[in-house]
């Protein structure tokens, strides 16, 4: 956990968010700025900059995030339709929050993306 980082506090409660779903490993919350008409971030509890920070070790919990994340596209609707994870890393992917983070997008069609 670091103080200063936004959705370290969402996940501590100190900051306002939206959580629709929140467990010992896991947190899952409205995106404050949402990109499409479902647009949920699902981060891991514990602070990691971005992907590039996990190891091997780390595989469970990534498969928890991407299991997580289409449970959520489940009860909000979009399984069927489709929807998108994007993990943004780095400067180059515009990554602006260093606290890892799945985006689940969906609920309209989305033009195919290779930016
Ligand atoms: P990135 O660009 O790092 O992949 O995505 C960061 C996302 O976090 C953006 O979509 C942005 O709208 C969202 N975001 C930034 N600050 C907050 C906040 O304080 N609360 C919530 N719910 N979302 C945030
Ligand atoms: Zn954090």
């Amino acid at each position: 956990m670091t103080d200063n980082c936004v959705f370290c506090r969402i996940i501590r409660g100190e900051a306002p968010a939206r959580i629709v779903f929140q467990d010992d490993e896991i947190t899952a919350f409205w995106d404050i700025a949402p990109k499409t008409p479902i647009h949920l971030l699902v981060v891991p509890n514990t602070h990691y900059d971005s992907l590039n920070q996990l190891q091997a070790a780390d595989s469970a919990l990534l498969g928890r995030l991407i299991l997580t994340a289409a449970r959520l596209a489940a009860e909000n609707g979009i399984a069927d339709d489709g929807y998108r994870l994007v993990i943004n890393t780095g400067p180059d992917a515009g990554q602006s929050v260093s606290h890892l983070h799945l985006h689940l997008i969906g609920g309209r069609h989305m033009p195919v993306f290779f930016g």
